[in-house]
């Protein structure tokens, strides 16, 4: 069944529209946005999508057939952050924001499926984020830009949700266009669309979701944080983007802090793997781009050091399988690996990324391919169908 009838069956009305917006792998620019840099994103083919429809009596109705449970109804006029607030928070949170920064959202129903693996650091939260607020844009005709509508799911994710991301996710469900990468400055939110056709290059990306989630994540996250804004304090800059590369042996002498100094290391030469990835492609050396991401796993194992195990061995053994690089993609101590390799060799390469994790005893990991697809956008009405191709 398609979420629209979902939606009349749940709600006894049929809804006014339907959206979607995707999940997204980050290919390159890993830690680097919260330190203002570039970050290299692309929407996956896996989203939310949403059947929703105004309501004039101030009502928020929620409700997602990838949870067990009944429909969540609260006050929009009485919508408050809270710590607790289970899954509806980040629907809850998006029409706060939305009235928090003075636009005229009333209430809404809302009923959503999604195909995005939750927490494989494939932006599961985004999706869900996104599709909301594109939703209640078109309905209240807003007007809304994308750019305006990824900080404002950002601040949800922020302020109501309470989870410190940046807004590299929210950006890159909002804006991305098929067929390309979302070339994104963190610092000013411009982008560029840098066109990434694997399919004509005879090439495919893959992602390994290893289902591993290491609870150890979010203290090394706002950690590995704390560390980057002391370094460039210590340097004399605002952000960590400000230090050349040029300059980062000389910036390194001046750290005298060991920890410091290679956290400055990955965020400063992940800044110029970033500027690499977009002079190979402008030349057309796509598969160039593969050693690329080998080198940027090592530097966050080794110098960020937020791989994991299950990590590193998607990363060997998909390079060992003869793919052209691979590298963890997402904040790490799990999720997921991103893989560049050879489209008629992309089977064997999951082949031997599966046989390795059974052999080291790991769980069986999801293996895909990800082809660049469209950011948010509106569906038509019917039959707007919602497979699902895994169970979350
Ligand atoms: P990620 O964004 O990497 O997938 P997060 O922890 O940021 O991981 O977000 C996952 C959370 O988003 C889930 O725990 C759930 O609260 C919410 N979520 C994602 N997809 C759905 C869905 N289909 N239905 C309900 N909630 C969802
Ligand atoms: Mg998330």
């Amino acid at each position: 069944m398609d979420v629209a009838r979902e939606f009349t069956a749940l709600y006894g009305y049929e809804p006014e529209g339907v959206w979607a917006a995707p999940g997204r792998v980050n290919l390159i620019g890993e830690y680097t946005d919260f330190n203002e840099g570039f970050v290299m994103p692309l929407a996956l083919p896996h989203t939310a999508v949403a059947a929703v429809a105004r309501r004039t009596d101030g009502t928020l109705r929620v409700h997602s057939a990838d949870v067990e449970g009944p429909v969540v109804e609260l006050a929009a006029d009485a919508l408050a952050p809270r710590p607790d607030g289970g899954w509806a928070a980040y629907p809850a949170g998006v029409l706060w924001a939305l009235r928090e920064a003075g636009h005229a959202v009333g209430g809404a129903d809302l009923h959503l499926a999604s195909t995005v693996p939750t927490g494989a650091g494939l932006s599961s939260s985004a999706a869900l984020e996104v599709v909301t607020a594109l939703a209640l844009n078109d309905l209240y005709e807003l007007g809304l830009s994308r750019r305006e509508l990824a900080l404002l799911a950002q601040r949800a994710e922020n302020d109501f949700v309470g989870v410190p991301c940046g807004v590299m996710d929210q950006m890159a469900a909002a804006a991305c266009v098929p067929g390309h990468l979302l070339h994104l400055d963190c610092r000013d939110l411009s982008v560029r669309q840098v066109p990434f056709d694997l399919g004509a290059e005879g090439l495919a990306l893959l992602v390994v979701d290893t289902r591993v989630r290491h609870a150890l994540g979010d203290g090394a996250y706002a950690e590995r944080r704390a560390g980057c804004e002391a370094g460039a304090r210590a340097l004399g800059v605002s952000h960590l983007r400000d230090v050349p590369h040029a300059e980062l042996p000389a910036a390194l002498a001046r750290l005298g802090d060991e920890r410091v100094r290679r956290y400055v290391r990955h965020v400063v030469s992940e800044g110029r793997r970033v500027e690499r990835v977009v002079a190979l492609l402008a030349r057309g050396d796509v598969r160039g781009v593969g050693a690329v991401l080998t080198e940027g796993h090592a530097s966050l194992r080794d110098d960020l050091r937020v791989s994991c195990p299950e990590l590193d061995l998607a990363v060997s053994a998909a390079c060992g399988a003869g793919a052209l690089g691979a590298r963890m993609t997402g904040g790490g101590f799990g999720g997921s690996v991103v893989v560049l390799a050879e489209g008629a060799g992309a089977d064997a390469v999951g082949k031997a990324v599966r046989g390795a994790f059974a052999e080291a005893g790991f769980a069986e990991p999801r293996v895909f391919e990800a082809p660049a697809s469209s950011g948010a956008r509106r569906l038509p009405l019917a039959g707007a169908p919602q497979t699902r191709p895994f169970p979350n």
